[in-house]
């Protein structure tokens, strides 16, 4: 048992003495803005890496079934018009 440090982050624990030793050296203290402020914008990235996924997935789906129309027009095209037509060329 003992007193555990306040500051978050930090897992310093030990007797009341060494942790009023400790508190006027505690690294995270002097960190703690730091902290806060990249834990945030490390939350910001992971929501919009997570819309980027999710956009990305939507995308490939969608460019998959665009392929297999394409795939299916150009049969088409080919079985109209013969083997020598080329699209957009
Ligand atoms: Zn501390």
């Amino acid at each position: 048992m003992g007193n555990t440090c306040l500051v978050s982050s930090c897992e310093f624990h030990g007797t009341s003495e060494e942790l009023e030793d400790h508190t006027d050296n505690c690294h995270y203290e002097a960190l703690k803005d730091y902290l806060q402020l990249t834990d945030a914008r490390i939350g910001n990235l992971q929501t919009q890496l997570q819309e980027k996924d999710e956009r990305l997935s939507f995308l490939t789906n969608m460019l998959g079934k665009l392929s297999e129309r394409v795939e299916a027009l150009e049969k088409t095209m080919d079985d109209k018009f013969g083997k020598d037509v080329v699209l957009g060329d």
